[in-house]
């Protein structure tokens, strides 16, 4: 920031004010960030938002405290922790985006920007101010790029922060064609012109906006994750038995034909017993995985206890779900199971019910299912049962 040749305008905001707005805003944020992190303190991207946010304010302080104009400490100071606060938010979108943070694009243009400043003679005033700009905006720009390739869906607050970054990043542009314009004798002269007022009214929107974003997308992903935990198992990621009745009421609702088959896996007690419970949770996932392989797109499957899934196959004749349903049967019967240092096969037993429309209730439903497994496993097991359900 600091450098234009003369005054041409003023938009009647006084640059100091607009420093120590932009620079209570950031605190009061970062200290709101910092009550988020204490609620998910696993979040690496907390931190970097919160330490971007006081960089940048003891920036702005910086830059009330040496109001000079020569290169010198004065401005090294202010420039070099801008840079450091704009390349921390980039950090933070990246560990927001679960990427990667190469720390020497950080750490690099803080010290050459510290040295440019710091070291007089070194580089001329214009070419610091062009340079200390192109990285700010550069980190702006690349901040709202994280936002706007982050591909996960249902964060639309990621819109909010792609805009405020952007607009940043044109802000900072627009300070270096300022520059270039005025690229005269008395650059030197960090002149509070109306440039330097719109560009510091656009920055305490851009932290008022970016701050509210960060806090908002990091609560729509909380609360994405949360709501996909209450409805998935943990072991298999299959939905889980509250996803499942949820799904079959609303089969029952749509009022079409459909069969509900639940699995139980054949003596899982002695699988367990015999090659170890990792052994047999490895047998639950690979099952897991066979089961909507075999079954079709539109075929719902859960994982509803231990060791026994359902699924609801809408629009099925009886002959099209006994078909289906000895399918994974034949598929799991045929598969080995691996872990560690064992191998082994294993079979399960099915219980086929239809819906018959208007008929069918929840409960009738799921008891049919189950006594018909009951017989499938009481007729030797490795096989399905079925009758139509009223
Ligand atoms: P059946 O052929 O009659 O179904 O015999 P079974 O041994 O499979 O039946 P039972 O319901 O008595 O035993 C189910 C076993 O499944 C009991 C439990 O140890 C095991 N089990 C349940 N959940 C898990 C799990 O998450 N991981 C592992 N490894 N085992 C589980
Ligand atoms: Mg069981
Ligand atoms: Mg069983």
């Amino acid at each position: 920031m600091g450098m234009n040749s003369r005054v041409d305008m003023d938009i009647g905001v006084d640059v100091q004010t607009l420093f120590l707005t932009n620079a209570m805003i950031l605190i009061v944020m970062g200290l709101a960030f910092y009550a988020a992190w204490r609620k998910q303190p696993d979040e690496t991207y907390w931190p970097a938002w919160i330490g971007a946010n006081f960089v940048i304010a003891g920036s702005l302080f910086s830059y009330m405290a040496f109001p000079g104009n020569e290169p010198s400490f004065g401005l090294a100071l202010p420039n070099s922790l801008l840079v450091l606060g704009f390349g921390l938010r980039w950090t933070a979108s990246r560990l927001f985006a679960r990427r990667r943070v190469p720390m020497s694009l950080i750490v690099v243009p803080t010290l050459v920007v510290a040295l440019m400043f710091g070291l007089p003679g070194w580089i001329d005033y214009p070419l610091a101010y062009y340079t200390v700009n192109a990285i700010l905006m550069l980190f702006a720009a690349a901040t709202a790029w994280e936002f706007y390739t982050d591909r996960e869906t249902g964060l639309p607050s990621r819109y909010g922060l792609l805009i405020a970054y952007g607009v940043m990043a044109l802000s900072f542009a627009g300070r270096i064609v300022q520059g270039i314009n005025a690229h005269t004798a008395e650059t030197a002269h960090l002149v509070f012109d109306s440039v330097l007022q719109i560009h510091l009214l656009i920055a305490v929107i851009h932290t008022t906006a970016s701050g509210a974003f960060v806090l908002s997308v990091a609560y729509e992903r909380m609360a994405r994750d949360l709501r996909h935990a209450a409805m998935h198992d943990a072991l298999t990621g299959l939905p889980n038995r509250r996803a499942f009745e949820q799904r079959l009421e609303k089969a029952l609702q749509d009022r079409g034909h459909f069969a509900l088959v639940v699995f139980d896996l054949d003596h899982f007690k002695s699988i367990n017993d015999r090659y170890g419970h990792a052994a047999g949770d490895e047998a639950l996932r690979r099952c897991a995985l066979l089961c909507p392989s075999v079954l079709r797109q539109q075929d719902f499957v859960a994982r509803v206890g231990g060791e026994e899934f359902a699924a609801i196959l809408p629009g099925v004749t009886p002959t099209e779900a006994f078909m289906l349903t000895d399918g994974v049967r034949s598929t799991v019967a045929a598969t080995r199971i691996a872990a560690d240092d064992v191998s082994f096969g294993l079979t399960l037993s099915a219980g086929i019910a239809h819906s018959a429309e208007g008929e069918a209730s929840f409960d009738r439903l799921m008891r049919a299912a189950d006594a018909n497994l009951y017989r499938a496993k009481n007729g030797g097991r490795n096989r399905i049962a079925e009758t139509a359900a009223a």
